[in-house]
């Protein structure tokens, strides 16, 4: 067979080709849309990449974006690796401090940024990020991200390998300091090909996607390669994720498929429920749900509303996918309460991801009961992070370590009950505050339940429950446990609930409960 280098240009040459017309359409900061296509995005990428080989970007080098999702970031996505460079993704919803020291351990040379993130921009450059060079989208004149591209030189584009590297992320530090991961042309074409599967995400060319995650978190899934890579039209929010927004945008654009973290959805079922027949959506919208668990509820709540919610696991060091809840046959003609229970699961790992979940006695047995690590292994799962940190998170025989706790059941799903970071330690015992979290959150009078262990005398740590409670509702912590109980051993229920207006997000609207256990370090127990 030939030596094909899996590089972005497969898919760059196709989406030009083949997709020429497939629609792009983009949330402006003045909340109107502009619409493109393939072709032309393609013909812009290729500019960006000739212009930016023209300003001095050699192979290797990193150039960062500051940006919401939109047409131009997609532009960049195939434009800096097209380069020879690596996209680099900042997080704009981190701490100026935090995005600074992270520009800074990339080494960014240049700096991609939207014309309404400069405040932020002049924060960072505050905070001490030094860029050689900045382009702004959304401005004229000179420094302008449109003027680059005017002046893009007429010369030939690097020869890719695929080992070459093409992207750059940062964890976002939900459980400490952030730590950069690498994608290569080689892991990132991998990743799109097996996470397009129709047993994985399944996206096609007659789909209408709507990425909600950001494309500054793990690649927005690999969504953008993907829709440019089968056709799918491509709908972009911009800043605009509150629910009514991102609602219109289904409704108007006829949107097939979204994708998000569960906050997202939390949202958008309480909106579609605040007002029955508002909106029109497209019969079976498939929502992809990741980054923190989908409590089953809400699974059952989006079938009621006549969406369908399908859980992924993955994580930025698994480039992300590496498990699907999808239900095989045989799962399907189970019984309702089975097939809940198993979609509100993590799901199987997908083809060339290999999962296994050790505890100190070696591989746990697929009993629903023994739980332990989840270690993975494969062509996108990152090998190292930016400078070498915790090498440690490797094993000897090649498994990266997520530090996520999970079970498996007879059918190989993964069941994660905690991140380890997480855990608590009560009198000995652990107990796993992801399971009571999504428990509580079954409870028709909660909208969202985080549970922390808090220093405790006797114990040592006991478990604390914060509840937001649905707008309207009320309910007792006496109610709380007495609901809890039928499915948990006795010294796994809270000790306390405490009812709060919100709980503490990180950047990617995953429960903050770093925040979370210093508001009640000092909680008194009765
Ligand atoms: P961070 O570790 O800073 O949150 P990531 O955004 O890479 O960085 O998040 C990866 C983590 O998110 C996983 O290790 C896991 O704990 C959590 N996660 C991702 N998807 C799911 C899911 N479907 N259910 C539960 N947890 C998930």
């Amino acid at each position: 067979m030939m030596d094909a280098q899996l590089t972005l240009d497969w898919i760059a040459d196709r989406a030009e080709r083949y997709n020429t017309d497939g629609e792009i359409v983009s949330r402006r900061p003045d909340r109107s849309l502009s619409r493109t296509t393939y072709g032309q995005m393609i013909g812009r990428a290729r500019k960006l990449a000739r212009a930016l080989v023209g300003a001095g970007i050699q192979r290797g080098d990193r150039v960062a974006t500051l940006m919401w999702n939109h047409a131009e970031h997609l532009e960049a996505y195939f434009g800096i690796p097209l380069a020879g460079a690596t996209i680099h993704t900042l997080n704009l919803r981190l701490h100026p401090d935090e995005i600074a020291y992270i520009a800074n351990d990339a080494g960014d040379r240049f700096l991609i940024v939207d014309d309404v993130l400069l405040p932020l921009y002049e924060k960072i450059v505050a905070a001490g990020a030094r860029f050689e060079r900045v382009f702004v989208v959304g401005a004229g004149g000179d420094g302008s991200y449109d003027k680059l591209l005017a002046g893009a030189p007429d010369l030939a584009l690097p020869k890719l390998a695929e080992t070459d590297a093409l992207g750059l992320c940062y964890t976002s530090g939900t459980t400490g300091k952030p730590k950069g991961v690498v994608y290569s042309h080689r892991s990132s074409l991998l990743h799109v090909l097996v996470a397009a599967l129709p047993d994985s995400l399944d996206f096609k060319r007659s789909m209408t996607l709507l990425p909600v995650v950001p494309m500054f978190h793990v690649n927005a899934w690999g969504i953008p390669y993907i829709a440019a890579m089968v056709g799918a039209k491509l709908v972009m929010p911009g800043p605009y994720l509150d629910p009514p927004s991102v609602l219109e945008l289904m409704q108007n654009e006829r949107v097939t498929c979204a994708a998000g973290v569960p906050t997202i959805w939390i949202g958008i079922r309480d909106a579609l429920d605040a007002e029955p027949g508002r909106w029109k959506l497209q019969p079976g919208i498939r929502m992809v749900v990741g980054g923190s668990a989908a409590p089953e509820q809400l699974i059952r709540d989006f079938d009621r509303l006549g969406l369908s919610l399908l859980q992924a696991w993955g994580m930025t060091e698994t480039s992300p996918i590496g498990t699907v809840a999808r239900l095989s046959p045989e799962l399907e003609a189970a019984d309702e309460a089975t097939r809940y229970r198993t979609r509100a699961k993590q799901g199987r790992p997908v083809p060339l991801v290999d999962l296994r979940v050790c505890n100190e006695d070696g591989e746990v047995p697929r009993d629903d009961k023994t739980s332990g690590e989840v270690q993975v292994r494969g062509p996108w799962i990152s090998a190292s992070y930016v400078g070498g940190h915790t090498p440690e998170r490797w094993t000897a025989d090649g498994y990266f370590c997520t530090g996520d706790v999970a079970r498996v059941d007879s059918h190989g799903f993964i069941q994660l009950t905690d991140r380890m970071a997480d855990l608590i330690k009560s009198g000995g015992e652990w107990i796993a505050t992801q399971e009571l979290e999504n428990a509580l959150m079954g409870h028709p009078a909660v909208r969202e339940a985080a549970v922390i262990g808090v220093a405790h005398p006797k114990w040592s740590e006991r478990p604390l429950a914060a509840i937001v409670l649905k707008q309207g509702a009320s309910c007792t912590a006496d109610e709380l446990r007495a609901f809890l109980a039928p499915n948990f051993a006795k010294f796994w229920l809270p000790d306390a609930f405490v009812f709060i207006d919100a709980i503490p997000r990180t950047s990617a609207g995953k429960f903050k409960k770093t925040e979370l256990r210093q508001q009640f370090r000092d909680y008194r127990w009765t």
